[in-house]
């Protein structure tokens, strides 16, 4: 049997996802997927196109028209073949990309190619809704948390920034993300939480890599 494994990472803005996601990946030979990069890229198009965010047709219509790459091996992002890796980690686009997402059918687009992505190889993919919507069935389920003090603490000292401000932004973004009518950020009941507050990126990292291989063996699903 040849199954291809999905790790599902999900949790709210800074909790680490990304960095421990590519470690993770990086580990096991699978492909990274960042889907917050893609709801980034459609919203950085919008702006640039000056759609505005209730204008769901058109959002959608950019969702489905988005040609969205990722370089395996490191964390360029190309919209339209672009490289818009530093362009979409603007503050101004994490809020964008926040309310773009909240539209159920740029949501749909994106998880179409989502699935997509992963249909060829094992994959690692972060994002809000991996485990419960965009994978259900992913044999490994992860939801990464920390205090909210510390994710902004993270998030200045990886991009600077005011502390102040950015633990704001993230308040008010993790808001939208729970709170929103289309596949809201949530917990998987199956998926392991790991609170990585005043964890190190050695121990969450050994955390998850400790449940892959509880449900896999050289690579394959382990199904008994
Ligand atoms: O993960 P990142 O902070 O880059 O995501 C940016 C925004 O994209 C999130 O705040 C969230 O609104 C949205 N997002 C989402 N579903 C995902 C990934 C990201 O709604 N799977």
């Amino acid at each position: 049997m040849d199954k291809r494994i999905i790790v599902a990472i999900d949790g709210p803005a800074g909790a680490g996802k990304s960095t421990i996601a590519r470690r993770v990946a990086a580990k096991l030979g699978f492909v990274y997927i960042d889907t917050g990069a893609m709801y980034r890229a459609v919203a950085l198009w919008a702006l640039r196109q000056g759609v505005a965010f209730h204008d769901m047709h058109r959002l959608e219509q950019l969702a489905l028209a988005a040609d969205i790459q990722f370089t395996a091996g490191s964390s360029q992002v190309f919209l339209n073949n672009e490289d818009v890796t530093e362009a979409i980690r603007l503050p101004e686009i994490s809020a964008a990309a926040s309310q773009v997402s909240a539209i159920g059918s740029v949501r749909r687009a994106l998880v179409e190619k989502q699935r997509e992505m992963a249909a060829a190889a094992s994959v690692v993919m972060e994002g809000r809704d991996i485990g419960t919507v965009v994978f259900p069935n992913a044999q490994v389920k992860v939801f990464l948390d920390a205090d909210q003090s510390e994710r902004a603490r993270r998030r200045v000292d990886q991009s600077g920034g005011d502390l102040e401000e950015t633990e704001r932004e993230i308040r008010e973004r993790d808001q939208r993300d729970r709170t929103r009518a289309e596949s809201p950020l949530m917990q998987a009941p199956d998926a392991t939480y790991i609170d990585t507050t005043g964890l190190t990126l050695e121990d969450v990292e050994q955390a998850i890599l400790k449940a892959v291989r509880a449900r896999t063996s050289n690579g394959k699903e382990v199904t008994s």
